[in-house]
């Protein structure tokens, strides 16, 4: 028996959100004892199932073509759908990517199985079925799905919720080598071009403190107040949907079930209520500190330590107390 987990590769390197995966799998496939397969499509891409095996693949499935070098819907959904029903895995797993969320529904469909998409978190239970936890009814509830009658389980899982294993290159694995057909004539949509974003100055993942802050901060002028603590002390800067929504942040700064999940050593949240859909994306964090002018917003049951007050007045001293104090340490350092 095995469990699948799909490697998206742009521009011929694995995307992280498929390593980091392959690390979650790894742990739910010995449990089970199922191996644990990925599967990878693309144009001269062999160099990378090395790296697969490295960080918990014990078989990779390689199908290579010309025409599969950039992601097109058509034939990607319809070779790993082929794949599928021939080897049988119990499961597959996506990472909750632009292309996994696109690729992930076609090839249930063509299975005729079911999909959960935004998983944040899955377990095995002990019928050996999937535990896929999903944010559902706005946040309120948590919800446990499960695939108990069609085969594969599948779902799509978002980046971040998994540590992305340490790769050990002396581990050994299988490569299959599927030779598929490719047709011009089969891609009814065309990926042309990949453009991308250029990169973001401080990656939330990476960064040991963020500052993040919601809708309580009104406005582009009040959200300053988050930029100028971050800035004192040298974090990211995130923020929630209604930031989001309003420009104060761009897409990738945003945290939560459709956004980052982030795990920081210290995470500031200030004027953000602790609505599910944000919580979910910081409860791996260090210490949580809230500002909430409203003593029973849900941030302070989740938070290390609470502040109740007007953001636009604890904020701006907190700053300053922290600019004097680095000021103090520059005059001291020789
Ligand atoms: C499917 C789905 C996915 C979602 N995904 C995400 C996601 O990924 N990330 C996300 O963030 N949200 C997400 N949401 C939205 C989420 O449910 C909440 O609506 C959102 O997180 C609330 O943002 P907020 O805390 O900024 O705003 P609010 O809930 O409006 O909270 C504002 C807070 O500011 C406080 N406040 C007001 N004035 C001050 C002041 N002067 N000083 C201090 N505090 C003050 C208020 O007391 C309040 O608690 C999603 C929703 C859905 C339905």
């Amino acid at each position: 028996m095995e469990l699948w987990v799909y490697a998206e590769q742009r521009r011929g390197k694995l995307v992280s959100a498929s390593l980091e995966l392959l690390g979650l799998a790894r742990g739910i496939a010995d449990k089970a004892r199922w191996a644990l397969s990925s599967v990878l499509l693309g144009h001269n891409v062999e160099v990378l199932c090395k790296e697969l095996i490295a960080h918990g693949a014990d078989r990779v499935y390689l199908v290579e073509h010309p025409l599969l070098e950039l992601y097109q819907c058509e034939p990607y959904s319809r070779i790993l759908a082929k794949l599928a029903s021939e080897a049988k895995p119990e499961a597959i797993l996506f990472p909750h990517t632009a292309v996994g969320s696109d690729l992930a529904p076609r090839v249930a469909a063509k299975l005729r199985t079911g999909l959960s998409a935004h998983v944040v978190n899955i377990e095995l239970d002990e019928r050996r079925l999937l535990r896929q936890i999903v944010p559902g009814f706005g946040g309120s509830i948590m919800a446990v799905v499960l695939c108990p009658e069609r085969r594969p389980q599948m779902a799509t899982i978002m980046p971040g919720v998994a540590r992305k294993p340490k790769p050990d290159w002396s581990r050994r694995g299988e490569v299959i080598r599927v030779e598929e057909e490719v047709s011009e004539e089969e891609l009814r949509a065309r990926t042309l071009e990949l453009v991308e974003e250029p990169p973001e100055e401080k990656p939330l993942e990476e960064a040991d403190i963020v500052v993040a802050g919601g809708w309580g901060l009104r406005s582009r002028e009040g959200f300053r107040i988050v930029e100028e603590l971050a800035e004192a002390l040298s974090a990211a800067v995130g923020g929630t949907r209604p930031a989001l929504d309003e420009g104060w942040i761009k897409p990738h700064q945003m945290i939560g079930h459709s956004g980052k999940t982030i795990r920081p050593k210290l995470y500031i949240a200030i004027g953000i209520s602790g609505e599910m859909h944000h919580t979910v994306g910081i409860l791996d964090s260090g210490v949580i500190v809230a500002v909430n002018n409203d003593p029973s917003a849900p941030i302070f049951e989740v938070c290390d330590y609470g502040v109740v007050g007007d953001a636009f007045e604890v904020i701006p001293r907190l700053t300053s107390m922290l600019r004097e104090l680095r000021g103090a340490q520059l005059k001291q350092e020789p």
